[in-house]
């Protein structure tokens, strides 16, 4: 449903488009700036391949809140879009697996992260339990080359929701056993969970979300880039 009103063409932004691109007379040979173009030459993460995957999307909405009204597959895409920024201006060539309400195969999703070359694969969820009281925060991996980038992502996320710290877990998912380089799938809360849920459709929640996992890869990766969290 955002999609779809984000969707239809609004005759002002087509034409404020055409002014400015008339104006800067340029908008490159394909029409379209890529992930490079906008990265500082100097950023602590340039020349790495980072792939962001949303969990679910299209016709399935993955984990459905306990009010009923939120899903998990629009939740987590915010929280990667956030992501995407905050890698991008550190230099990073940021691969979203979707960037829109539509469905991949786990296999698709992991052949991208291969074929791509990634250095890491993150994929990002929303938790969910038959127990309503159980919250917090988990990140798995399954190869022991992942453990130390769930550990540092782990980490860096607590401390940025300040949200119960579950740990990290082994547990071979598809996306984390199949992905030829570390791969890390994060559960950011419970979606189940009352008070997780009205969290976890924050605006300002979700953009602490990603801010930890950010904070976690440039730990990862040995850097000092990481951006203060409030
Ligand atoms: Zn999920």
């Amino acid at each position: 449903m955002v999609y779809g009103r984000r969707l239809e063409a609004n005759p002002l932004i087509t034409l404020l488009l055409l002014i400015i691109f008339f104006l800067t007379g340029m908008s490159g040979p394909s029409g379209k700036s890529t992930p490079q173009s906008s990265s500082p030459a100097g950023g602590a993460l340039t020349g790495k391949v980072i792939v962001i995957d949303p969990g679910h999307g299209g016709p399935d909405p993955g984990a459905v809140g306990v009010s009923g009204r939120t899903l998990e597959k629009y939740n987590v895409i915010w929280i990667a879009r956030d992501l995407k920024n905050l890698l991008e201006k550190e230099g990073a060539e940021v691969i979203m697996t979707r960037d829109g309400d539509h469905y991949l195969t786990l296999d698709a999703r992991v052949r991208l992260a291969n074929q791509r070359g990634a250095a890491i694969f993150v994929s990002i969820h929303n938790d969910a339990n038959l127990n309503r009281q159980i919250r917090g925060t988990t990140t798995y991996y399954y190869n022991a080359v992942s453990r130390p980038l769930a550990a540092s992502v782990q980490r860096e996320l607590v401390r940025a929701l300040g949200s119960n710290d579950i740990g990290i877990r082994q547990a071979p998912f598809y996306v984390i056993r199949k992905t030829h380089m570390p791969a890390v799938l994060v559960e950011v809360g419970f979606i189940t969970n009352a008070n997780e849920e009205k969290l976890l459709v924050d605006p300002s929640y979700r953009l602490r979300a990603a801010q930890g996992i950010y904070n976690g890869i440039a730990s990862y990766f040995g850097s000092k880039a990481g951006v203060s969290v409030r």
